[in-house]
């Protein structure tokens, strides 16, 4: 057994590390107080294969492996979450599907400007009144000619208002629940295809995250990914669960963050004569959010270990992306506890973290369905 990161990521993680405080950190308070992606950083993310860094470096990856993927989203989410949320929805929710099952001419398209962070993509699985349940969609894809015609809405998608491609999710036949779903992709622009809504959120604020319509959207059958109908619906699955290991990761990031900003201000902040940091409760508390910070990150990278040699991790990567996001909701309220009224306040970054950790149990699968996962896994 080899606990270590090879060189090779550990090169990666100190200069992803450093492009995030270098390109990102000075773009996030702007961003976050003016809900607007700073979409520039696709485009300098893909050109160092940043973006996409588990896909072949010829095709504007990186080259990586899901370590790699989870470093990476680990660092820029340690620096802002919402500009996290929005390269996550990109590179793991709509290249994904198109690089496992993309024909070459969907490949060439948008899988390769994709990765190299020309074309910026959205994921449209959940709808209005259909999130946990996602073989209840309702939206529908009829064949009409060389034709499919989208008709439904898609609900919460990230980078829906920003996207240059969405990939849609939709029935082409509604009377095999979950088997009858395919996947679409849909060009911004494309007749019947409106963005009807920009979201306000609790936080994620510079994460752009819209409503999207389909009405008589008509969509070249070539654009069908997997070009046979039927099989979307493993195509999702496989999509989320690497991102369960994603959001093993997400987490990890946030809640180093968190940890390392409340280090530093227990120990400047002093009370009855001593920095907070010497009150043995304060030191154990964070003794304690040191260890599961530790245990996430270590969990997080054995799933994708084990992600990358090939094994079958249903249930591990829901136990990573479980364990993880719950943690960081009890780091997060421990920790604005530590620093009092100043946690409340704008002024110190923990309150964005605060908020924008709250997504994580929730969005790609709630605690609640990963629990259902992890449960039929065990078999019971
Ligand atoms: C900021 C943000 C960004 C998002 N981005 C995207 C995106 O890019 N693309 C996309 O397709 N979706 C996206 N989503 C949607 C997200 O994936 C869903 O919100 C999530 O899957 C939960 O679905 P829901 O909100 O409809 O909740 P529901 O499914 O209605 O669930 C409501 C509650 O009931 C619980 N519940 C449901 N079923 C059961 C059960 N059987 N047993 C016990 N409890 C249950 C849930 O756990 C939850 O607590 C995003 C959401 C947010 C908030």
């Amino acid at each position: 057994m080899d606990f270590e990161l090879s060189e090779e990521n550990r090169i990666f993680r100190e200069a992803i590390r450093e492009f995030a405080q270098r390109e990102i950190a000075p773009l996030v308070e702007e961003a976050e107080a003016t809900a607007t992606y700073p979409k520039q950083l696709f485009r300098k993310m893909g050109e160092q294969g940043f973006l996409c860094p588990r896909f072949p470096i010829e095709i504007g990856g990186g080259g990586g492996d899901k370590i790699t993927e989870c470093i990476m989203v680990e660092e820029v989410n340690y620096v802002c979450a919402g500009v996290a949320s929005g390269i996550v929805g990109h590179t793991g929710l709509a290249t994904y599907p198109l690089y496992v099952h993309g024909s070459d001419e969907l490949k060439e398209n948008y899988l390769y400007p994709a990765a190299r962070g020309e074309k910026i993509g959205a994921f449209g699985l959940s709808e209005p009144d259909v999130g946990s349940d996602a073989a209840a969609i309702r939206t529908r894809a009829v064949r009409d000619g060389d034709s499919y015609i989208l008709n439904g809405t898609k609900m919460f998608i990230t980078n829906g208002p920003i996207c240059d491609y969405v990939v849609v999710c939709a029935y082409t036949d509604p009377s095999k629940r979950g088997a009858g779903i395919n996947l679409f992709v849909v060009d911004k622009g494309t007749p019947g295809f409106v963005v009807s809504r920009k979201l306000e959120k609790l936080g994620n604020h510079c994460s752009e995250t819209g409503e999207l319509v389909f009405e008589d959207c008509r969509v070249p059958a070539s654009h069908m990914i997997g070009g046979k109908e039927g099989g979307g619906f493993e195509q999702i699955a496989s999509t989320l669960l690497s991102g369960r290991i994603t959001y093993g990761a997400r987490a990890t990031g946030t809640a180093q963050a968190i940890y390392d900003l409340t280090v530093e201000y227990a120990k400047q902040r002093v009370q009855f004569g001593k920095p907070i940091v010497k009150h043995q409760f304060i030191r154990f508390r964070l003794a304690e959010v040191a260890m599961l910070v530790d245990i996430m990150r270590q969990y997080t990278w054995r799933v994708a270990w084990l992600f990358d040699q090939g094994k079958k991790v249903r249930k591990e990567s829901s136990m990573a992306k479980l364990f993880a996001t719950e943690m960081v909701q009890k780091i997060a309220g421990d920790c604005i506890q530590i620093f009092g009224g100043y946690g409340y306040m704008k002024e110190y970054p923990i309150e964005r973290h605060f908020r924008d950790a709250r997504l994580y149990t929730v969005t790609e699968g709630t605690s609640e369905v990963q629990r259902m996962v992890i449960a039929k896994e065990c078999g019971f």
